[in-house]
């Protein structure tokens, strides 16, 4: 048997898996021989075929707003007006990727370029099309069919792609590029789905079995006999750790010397409460809205928005929520909402400011939170703030919509108003940002602005340390303001989860954080090794 292949990166999500290998395919990445204008023609109507066929099944095991979805694109594949100028330019001598890929191109440019938000979102569903249909042209057709519990391994994974995979049944993955702070990684946390990233080149050999250790950021490719053995053993002592954490995962969380903790968790979409008892938290603390808005679909109404929020406020059963307003831009962008081909989206159009430069849209959000919040204690935060007139700004919009809403008899309540503190403009004078209802930190966008490097660059992934001084001096200069001023601080960054920088966080007075929930035992169980000291 050939020896074991051992690859080591960055640990990008805690957990260990063994299964078989899933290569993730780009289909960018792939080609085809092509034929006469007759054969393309076939080939292209032949994957169409088998696309619509795909959604047919889909359908069939959707819920009623995903039926909805999948619908509306198979009345796009079956639009003469899509495949017919690919036909053409078959005709004239294309391949048939290339005509598809160029006229779906064309179709999305015409949706991106539209003056209506909700009709220009739908250019995701046309990009969910191209590569479904290409995948089917390009003969990876089979790449949909992902195996229960598979490691899945390639170059980068789009949170889409996550998204539409079933975890339920285990699974892992392990990437040659990527970071730990990349959205995606966050996912994978948030969904106990171990995960390594920055593996470098993985050999393009077939590999039947594989093994990831989240932990240590590890990759062994067709493990040995004492790999497995030591896989075995380590998942021993997993199992050990968890029955620990089980311990004390309902149990109020508090430092060695007994002065109590708030541990609350993040939510990346509602489905993940499905599976969580809210006895082990002391509510949410951060809900990232971006979840209902890059679903195929477009943008979603009101009514979508509100039933998923109230779906939430229902579950806390009265524990405090926090909902953030859509932080589209940067890594996370949203068709429709988002800009294309900003030179550094990082610095440009996302969060707050995306929101107030798109009042309609904005305005939707804020009154389907305003009605959500009759249903318990839902708070509103703001994400990347960076002056005070945005606050000014945001909460102007919030009092006209909870007036409108009052105006037309429907129920709702004007939920308290705080913010993110994620910028380095915040985080240096937090005390011009009074107006804010409560301070959260928000660790990985202030550690990716603070040490200049990106969260989603696996090149520059050891610059990017939470712990790096000036970041956690700007923490403890956040909460020991918001203790003079009287303003509840809390941290939401992954930086809580992470039982290497609690010390820190706790020394820097802090006494809330919100976690991925997988987390949660292990927060409370490092917390008890910690002393609290004077300082809080
Ligand atoms: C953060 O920046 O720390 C945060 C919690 O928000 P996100 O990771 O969604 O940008
Ligand atoms: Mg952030």
């Amino acid at each position: 048997m050939p020896a074991t292949v051992e690859l080591r990166g960055r640990a990008a999500a805690p957990g260990l898996a063994r299964g078989p290998v899933h290569r993730i395919v780009d289909i960018a990445d792939l080609q085809r021989q092509s034929g006469t204008p007759g054969d393309e023609r076939i080939a292209l109507e032949s994957a169409i075929e088998t696309a619509t066929a795909d959604l047919a099944t889909l359908i069939a095991d959707a819920s009623s707003d995903g039926a909805d979805i999948l619908e509306f694109q198979v009345a796009m594949l079956e639009d003469e007006a899509l495949r017919e100028p690919a036909l053409v330019s078959i005709d004239s001598g294309a391949d048939a990727a290339s005509a598809w890929s160029a006229t779906v191109a064309e179709q999305i440019a015409i949706y991106r370029a539209g003056d209506d938000s909700y009709f220009s979102a739908r250019a995701s569903d046309l990009e969910d099309l191209r590569d479904r249909v290409l995948s089917h042209l390009l003969g990876a057709g089979a790449q949909q069919d992902i195996q229960p519990g598979a490691i899945l391994i390639g170059r980068d994974l789009t949170p889409s792609r996550f998204l539409a995979i079933d975890w339920s049944k285990g699974g892992a993955i392990a990437l040659s590029d990527g970071s730990p702070s990349s959205h995606v990684a966050m996912l994978a946390r948030s969904r106990g789905v171990p995960m390594t990233v920055g593996l470098g080149r993985i050999p393009a050999a077939t590999f039947a079995e594989a093994i990831v250790d989240g932990e240590r950021g590890r990759l062994l490719l067709d493990p040995a006999a004492d790999d497995v053995a030591s896989y075995t053993a380590a998942l021993g002592e997993a199992a050990t750790r968890v029955a620990q954490e089980a311990v004390v995962l309902k149990q109020a969380a508090m430092t060695r010397d007994r002065q109590p903790v708030a541990v609350l968790i993040n939510v990346a979409e509602p489905e993940e409460l499905n599976t969580i008892d809210p006895a082990i938290c002391d509510g949410i603390g951060l809900v990232r809205t971006e979840f209902l808005f890059d679903r195929p679909g477009g943008l979603p109404d009101e009514e979508t928005q509100y039933r998923a929020y109230a779906h939430i406020m229902q579950w806390a059963a009265g524990r405090p929520v926090t909902i953030r307003t859509i932080d589209a831009g940067g890594d996370k962008p949203v068709p429709g909402l988002t800009q294309d081909g900003e030179t550094n989206p990082f610095l440009g159009m996302r969060g707050i400011r995306l929101s107030l430069a798109k009042p309609d849209i904005f305005g939707v959000q804020l009154r389907a939170l305003a009605r959500a919040a009759v249903h318990g204690d839902l708070r509103i935060m703001l994400p990347m703030i960076t002056v005070p007139e945005e606050i000014t700004a945001a909460a102007a919009l919030l009092d006209a919509a909870v007036a409108q809403l009052q105006a037309e008899n429907v129920s709702a309540k004007r939920p308290k108003l705080g913010i993110m503190v994620e910028v380095p403009a915040v985080a240096i004078v937090p005390e011009l940002f009074k107006e804010a209802a409560f301070f959260s930190i928000g660790s990985n966008d202030l550690t990716q602005y603070v040490t200049a490097s990106a969260r989603d660059n696996a090149a520059v992934a050891d610059l990017n340390d939470a712990g790096h001084p000036a970041v956690r001096a700007m923490i403890a200069h956040v909460a020991k303001t918001g203790r003079a001023l009287n303003i509840d601080v809390s941290l939401c960054g992954d930086m809580g989860g992470d039982p290497r920088h609690l010390p820190v966080l706790i020394a820097a007075g802090l006494r809330s954080v919100s976690v991925a929930p997988p987390l949660v035992g292990r927060v409370k169980l490092a917390l008890r090794d910690i002393d609290g000291g004077p300082s809080a």
